[in-house]
């Protein structure tokens, strides 16, 4: 069986391209293919990053700004709190 990216065979002794995964109704390709895939095409999990208009992107960036912020500083609480 050959990856759906690369054309190359997916069971190759070495697996520098990743563990072979099944992408639902696609096809068989190895892991670093299709996450390199998906990079490229930029999508994160439903999101298709380049069609999300250009003020939605600056509001987007600054809830995800705001939520690691959050985050940190959360753990950063417990992290103390545990000392
Ligand atoms: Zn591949």
């Amino acid at each position: 069986m050959r990856c759906m990216f690369c054309k190359k065979e997916i069971f190759e002794k070495n697996d520098l391209l990743g563990k072979p995964i099944s992408l639902p109704s696609q096809g068989i390709a190895h892991s670093r293919c299709a996450e390199e895939d998906l990079i490229e095409k930029r999508i994160f999990g439903s999101i298709h990053i380049t069609e999300i208009a250009l003020e939605d992107l600056y509001e987007l960036r600054e809830l995800v700004k705001t939520e690691i912020n959050e985050r940190v500083k959360r753990n950063n609480e417990q992290a103390n709190q545990s000392l």
